[in-house]
């Protein structure tokens, strides 16, 4: 394993306003992530899947410790890591980097992008300037960006959405990482280049063994590159499987939902589950299951008691009454 949760928390404070401090000392918190246990193997992609507001953003800083938890821990590469700081936290940062939504708010514009790609390689002391002047040219081939020298002295405003990605990939793999958090790498790129890019990542993770916890609203995205999936919804996981499982039997209502919505070129004609309303705020989670408000097959003990996530066969896990 890289990388394991062990029932994991956010609780964000909510500010109050000034009458509501005069009226009540309760305090209120939106629970972001609300114990949450997963573990990404050596060489695999876990993605992580579910509508915006389910956590899943959180989820990934959480495990690079860009924020802390509430409570709960995280294990990596065999290490407790969840309470790690200063110099110790900084060594560790060259194993664990991240790829942002946004290629364009990731890099600094005022710096070229080979400066941009070599930065990582002098903070952390791995190459002297000229060796990394080399690994840089090395990765913008790799990445694709070629002629290299010619990308190398680029700005960030001459690339074009695909070729900025590329670069902060080239930026997230050049200190050699064992683990990636890509944050919906392809969500903001051209339909046309998404392909390219997620293939890119794949090949990184073949070259480098590497492990990727793949956060992604598009389930058609997650079929593409994923060995397994979690579902995520209001913070918490409610179906863990392989690919094939997910895709072939999937348990949950949501689940099922959110195949249901992926277009497809000639749809059939049978019944599909649809997501009626909102996904609630984490400060006022539903009791018992939190998704039995939008759920289409909820039962009385559905809002009294919360299910919990349960193997139903090999390796593959969900949390819900019907399967219980
Ligand atoms: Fe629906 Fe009940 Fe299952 Fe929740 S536990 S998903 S409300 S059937």
């Amino acid at each position: 394993m890289i990388l394991e949760t062990k029932d994991l928390k956010k609780y964000f404070p909510v500010t109050k306003s000034f009458i509501e401090r005069l009226f009540t000392r309760e305090m209120k918190y939106v629970k972001a992530i609300d114990g949450v246990s997963i573990d990404v193997r050596k060489g695999e992609i876990l993605s992580l899947v579910g509508e915006s507001g389910s956590g899943k953003t959180t989820l990934g800083k959480l495990v690079l410790r860009l924020i802390d938890p509430t409570d709960g821990r995280i294990i990596f590469d065999g290490r407790d890591i969840t309470y790690l700081k200063g110099e110790e936290l900084r060594r560790l940062r060259r194993h664990m980097q991240i790829i942002y939504q946004d290629p364009y708010a990731s890099l600094n514009p005022r710096m070229k992008i080979g400066e941009s790609i070599k930065d990582p390689l002098i903070i952390h002391n791995i190459a002297s300037d000229q060796e990394a002047y080399k690994m840089v040219l090395n990765m913008l081939e790799k990445v694709g960006l070629t002629p290299s020298e010619h990308f190398y002295g680029l700005y960030p405003r001459s690339l074009s959405g695909g070729q900025r990605q590329r670069v902060a990939i080239a930026r997230a793999m050049i200190t050699n990482p064992k683990f990636v958090v890509a944050d919906e790498p392809v969500s903001m790129i051209d339909v046309s280049l998404r392909a390219s890019i997620l293939d890119l990542m794949l090949r990184f993770k073949h070259d480098l063994h590497l492990s990727y916890l793949f956060i992604t609203h598009d389930l058609a995205v997650s079929k593409y590159i994923s060995d397994r999936i979690a579902v995520m919804y209001l913070a918490k996981i409610v179906e863990l499987g392989d690919v094939y499982s997910i895709f072939k039997k999937p348990l949950h209502p949501y689940t099922q939902a959110l195949i249901s919505a992926i277009p497809v070129p000639y749809p059939r004609r049978e019944k599909k589950l649809s997501l009626s309303g909102e996904i609630p705020s984490g400060i006022d989670i539903p009791p018992g299951c939190r998704f039995h408000p939008r759920c289409p097959f909820k039962m009385n003990i559905c809002s009294e008691e919360e299910p919990t996530l349960r193997r139903i066969e090999e390796g593959h896990y969900v949390a819900c009454f019907l399967h219980q």
